[in-house]
């Protein structure tokens, strides 16, 4: 099964310490995408990671968010991508 990422679309708005930085859960592909966090209810969009971004690149990624380098650039609607 396929692990997806989820994000709060707008964290300024609403969010909690789940969706604010990122969920990952296990969905079918044939299940109907998350619209929701499923602790607080806030609207989220599903982030894309690149395949070659494996857990390796993890640590990385993580310090390239803490130093706010984390952008999400817009691929159709409720689509994002993360960019590191
Ligand atoms: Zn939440």
């Amino acid at each position: 099964m396929p692990i997806y990422e989820y994000v709060a679309e707008d964290p300024a708005r609403k969010s909690c310490p789940k969706c604010r930085d990122g969920f990952e859960t296990m969905q079918h592909l044939t299940d109907p995408r998350l619209e929701k966090c499923p602790d607080c209810g806030a609207p989220v969009v599903r982030a894309i990671s690149a395949p070659a971004l494996g857990r390796s690149m993890s640590s990385l990624d993580d310090r390239a968010r803490a130093a706010g380098f984390t952008k999400l650039k817009r691929l159709g609607k409720g689509e994002y991508e993360k960019q590191y």
